[in-house]
């Protein structure tokens, strides 16, 4: 400030001096008035040099200014650093931003007052199919014709949300996607899409579970009550009382294997990862599941099967020696139930290349027809119903036997032809399975 009052100051002395030489005071103000629009007339041009910087905004060139024009320059330069500055430090933070919504497993759409596409994620266009660029200011009810979006949207009725069929969903591969719209500033609207295919799923494999399991065990129920009704209105011998009876065991003892099953099967789901630090002798596992075998084979009408062991190796199994007998006697108990008296049950033990253990099951049965085969470990999945339920089958034997494997970290295998008799097979990986120590025997033939 001062700088320009001496300049001022410096104009108008020089005007007076100029007038004063003409010796009169007329040229003396005269000069003064000069001195000052000379002064006037610079500052005023700086003023528009510094007027066309800022309006052409080069910043990388700044108009060589005196005091305070320089001051104001140095403050306006200033400045700006301080909002490229802001402005750099909201850009990184609006795309650290847009990059999470990216990486959001929930599809996201922002929708303008009208409906149109003003920014979409990827997971949308997985979801829906609507591209992120393509797609841009589309109108949203172009891209998703789903009736009931259509309404969903026109009823405006977003407190809950809406299901429709997922990009690529087909019959057989269904895929159904939730959307729910939340409203937000000037009419805008906020879409949020979710894969819901696998709750849905689950969902509907709950009830289905729940209608099986109570289909299966209103059956015995109802036997049982026939015979309880028939036992208080009849006069009976005691021959036909001990008979009735019989009957009436043979079906709690159904339902006592049911609950018993589904029991097993809710234990493998909720319980830890068997301990590895356990093991089983392949040996005592197949001698003690034989002998089960063969226990149930003499109930059964007719001659009793015959067992063979094929088994040049015995292994340890690393693993829970419960779950590894239930999967084993379940196939074998199959095998026996599914395989006319007198047929030849044969237990294999391989170790492959790797390392790797199969403990095999093969009868000389009906064997099954392959498309059934993908099915039988579903839980209550049956092919021959009626042959089931004769022999005490519950319909979750090959589930139970799945889960075991699974929690092993093996496979179970099944190999069978109609007329031709089937094979199971349990393989488990190498890191499940250890060496005998020294001198510990094969297998002894069965009994
Ligand atoms: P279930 O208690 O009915 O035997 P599983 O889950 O053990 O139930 O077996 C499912 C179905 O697979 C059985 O109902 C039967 O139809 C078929 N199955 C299982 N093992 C054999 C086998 N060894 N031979 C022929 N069919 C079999």
């Amino acid at each position: 400030m001062t700088s320009r009052f001496v300049e001022l100051l410096g104009c108008l002395a020089l005007g007076s001096l100029l007038g004063w030489q003409q010796a009169s005071l007329f040229w003396l103000f005269g000069g003064m008035i000069a001195g000052a629009v000379v002064w006037l007339a610079l500052d005023t041009w700086r003023f528009r040099l510094l007027l066309r910087w800022l309006r052409e905004a080069d910043w990388s060139q700044e108009p060589q200014l005196s005091a305070p024009w320089a001051w104001v320059v140095e403050k306006v330069r200033r400045l700006q650093k301080q909002w490229v500055g802001k402005a750099r430090d909201s850009q990184t933070r609006l795309d650290e931003f847009l990059a999470a919504i990216q990486a959001s497993p929930n599809g996201v759409l922002l929708l303008d007052s009208d409906g149109r596409i003003e920014w979409s994620n990827q997971t949308a266009e997985e979801h829906l199919g609507i591209h992120p660029e393509r797609d841009l200011l589309q109108h949203i009810t172009n891209l998703i014709r789903d009736p009931a979006f259509s309404s969903y949207l026109s009823k405006a009725e977003f407190q809950h949300e809406v299901a429709i069929a997922g990009q690529g969903a087909t019959v057989s591969k269904p895929v159904v996607i939730a959307i729910r719209i939340h409203p937000y500033g000037k009419k805008r609207k906020l879409l949020l899409s979710r894969d819901i295919t696998a709750v849905q799923q689950a969902e509907a494999m709950r009830r289905d579970f729940v209608a099986n399991v109570s289909h299966e065990i209103r059956t015995p129920l109802t036997v049982l009550g026939g015979f309880v009704e028939t036992l208080q209105t009849l006069s009976l011998s005691d021959a036909d009382r001990a008979k009735y009876l019989d009957l009436m065991a043979l079906q709690a003892q159904r339902m006592q294997t049911l609950v018993s099953d589904l029991l097993t099967l809710s234990k493998l789901e909720g319980s830890p990862a068997p301990n590895r630090q356990q093991c089983v002798k392949a040996s005592d596992l197949i001698r003690s599941c034989i002998q089960e075998a063969s226990g149930l084979s003499e109930v059964l009408p007719g001659p009793r099967h015959a067992f063979v062991v094929n088994a040049p190796v015995d292994v340890l199994l690393a693993g829970s020696r419960t779950e590894l007998a239930s999967a084993l006697s379940n196939l074998l108990s199959n095998a026996v139930r599914y395989t006319p008296a007198g047929g030849t049950i044969t237990v294999a033990v391989g170790v492959g290349r790797d390392g790797d253990v199969t403990i095999s099951v093969s009868d000389t049965g009906a064997g099954i027809d392959p498309e059934h085969i993908p099915r039988l470990t579903e839980r209550f999945y049956r092919v021959d119903r009626s042959r089931s339920r004769e022999t005490g089958g519950t319909g979750l034997g090959l589930a139970i036997v799945k889960h075991v494997l699974q929690r092993h970290g093996g496979v179970v295998d099944i190999q069978s032809r109609l007329g031709h008799g089937s094979t199971f097979s349990l393989w488990f990986p190498a890191d499940r399975v250890r060496a005998l120590p020294q001198g510990q025997a094969g297998l002894a033939p069965p009994s």
